[in-house]
């Protein structure tokens, strides 16, 4: 059995690892268009931080461990270019320019999402700079380094945007947010809160603002937004990913929602014997059941594995994504997962919320904090539909509980209900969710 992916980062390694684990004999290649495979792009911000740190602690397993340790046919430089499910072929391009067909008895593309460039004046200047792939990170890190970088615009605030802030800050640079929406996704009390923080770190933000063009202006970059104009030595665009689905769409693939590959719970493409996985492909939302498209590392691994399982002829079904994400701004932790009551709307649901502050240790305790929770639930249905969080402890690993209960189809009464560990270092004996679970009943 030949089984060829496409892409070697999350998904497509873990697939291939994991196949490999299943059925030592199959023959497993790997086609990597970079010269970097498994590594981990979540820990970017946070290395681009430390100007003593390499990008290259990042990666995970190196290439060679792969193919001396695991025996997986790892091709690096060499970026598929089409592919012809007909004669179940790959055609790719290595770094020297030279063409190669593959051939495969089950394909599994996984070759993830890229960054989004808008189309504006100036996209492409010296120091406009991305940051997606790991060659991205280097690239940031040299540029700081070579030019002394003092400022920078941060175009797009979300998780990305906001992590950077942080790190770039750690680094004496100065920052300025410039996004069209302000943690859109979040309730209002929870966006408040990281924009209180923000301000308290000097990093001014121009929310409902996006970057209109850019120009050189002697050795600076000048940034035209609302009007405005602001000088800075370097711009992150941080304005969103989209999938790499071309190649794809391109052989006849379907596509789904936010033109993902679509996928059933096998990860199986419309095409059999096609699989794909990680942020080029959709998933099914745990709570509503429908197609969405949520590009996180978690999922990527999983849905890898997934791919693996069925194409080592198992049957695995991979239940879904709960949209749970996490980050980390200055001192805040910030935690969502499921829905917001937007999104419940948009599903059909009649969603009553509510929003409380309360302490992330017990009453008497030193150092507790303030910890805001946002819980949506169903009327019709008492179900637990969604749960955010805003503190500066104890939210990263709280909203994992709530993640459980999405996975579980709880309601917020037996959420209400559950036997949530109690010591005063880490909680009120209510914990916060449950008193957030205890306020939504009485609207529900
Ligand atoms: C700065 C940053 C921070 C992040 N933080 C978090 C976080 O905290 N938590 C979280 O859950 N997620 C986070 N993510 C998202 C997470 O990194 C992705 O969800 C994950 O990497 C997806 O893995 P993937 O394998 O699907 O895709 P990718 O990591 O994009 O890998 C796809 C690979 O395919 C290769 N490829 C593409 N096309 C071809 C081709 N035609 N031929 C050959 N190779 C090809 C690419 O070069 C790439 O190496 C972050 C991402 C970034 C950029």
């Amino acid at each position: 059995m030949d089984f060829l992916v496409i892409g070697g980062d999350a998904a497509g390694m873990s697939a291939a690892s994991r196949a490999k684990r299943n059925n030592p004999d199959m023959n497993v290649t790997v086609l990597e268009q970079t010269t970097d495979v498994s590594y981990s792009a979540c820990g970017m911000p946070y290395n681009i931080a430390d100007p003593d740190r390499t990008i290259d602690d990042l990666v995970v397993r190196q290439a060679q461990v792969f193919r001396d340790k695991q025996g997986i046919h790892l091709l690096t430089g060499c970026r598929a270019e089409s592919i012809d499910p007909a004669a179940k072929a790959v055609q790719a391009v290595d770094h020297s320019g030279k063409k190669k067909t593959f051939h495969y008895d089950k394909l599994l593309i996984a070759t993830g999402a890229s960054p989004i460039m808008p189309p504006i004046a100036g996209v492409d200047l010296e120091g406009v700079l991305p940051l997606k792939r790991l060659s991205d990170g280097r690239h940031i890190r040299e540029f700081i380094r070579r030019n002394e970088v003092k400022s920078a615009v941060l175009a797009g605030m979300g998780y990305i945007g906001l992590e950077m802030s942080e790190s770039l800050k750690e680094r004496g640079i100065d920052v300025v947010g410039v996004t069209r929406g302000f943690m859109s996704n979040y309730d209002e009390k929870i966006g408040d809160v990281v924009r209180q923080t923000l301000a308290a770190h000097e990093v001014p933000l121009y929310a409902d603002h996006a970057v209109e063009k850019i120009e050189k202006d002697g050795g600076k970059l000048a940034v035209t937004c609302g009007g405005e104009t602001l000088e800075a030595d370097m711009v992150l665009m941080g304005v969103g990913v989209r999938p790499n689905s071309e190649i794809a769409a391109d052989a006849g693939i379907a596509l789904g929602t936010k033109n993902a590959i679509s996928v059933d719970r096998r990860t199986e493409t419309s095409i059999p014997g096609i699989f794909s996985a990680g942020d080029c492909a959709d998933a099914y939302h745990v709570v509503t059941g429908e197609k969405v498209w949520v590009p996180l590392a978690l999922y990527a691994n999983r849905a890898g594995w997934t791919a693996a399982d069925n194409i080592c002829g198992k049957h695995s079904e991979i239940p879904g994504i709960a949209g749970s994400a996490v980050f980390k701004v200055f001192e805040l932790e910030v935690g969502r997962t499921g829905l917001s009551v937007k999104e419940a709307e948009a599903a059909g649901f009649d969603p009553a919320a509510v929003t409380i502050e309360a302490r992330s240790r017990a009453h008497a305790h030193p150092g507790s904090t303030s910890i805001w929770v946002h819980m949506v639930g169903d009327r019709k249905s008492g179900r637990l539909l969604g749960a955010q969080m805003v503190g500066k402890e104890g939210v990263a690993h709280r909203i994992k509980a709530p993640t459980v209960a999405l996975h579980a189809q709880m309601t917020v009464r037996d959420f209400s209900q559950t036997d949530l560990a109690y010591a005063p270092p880490f909680s009120p004996v209510w914990d916060p969710m449950l008193t957030a679970a205890n306020q939504l009943i009485k609207k529900l």
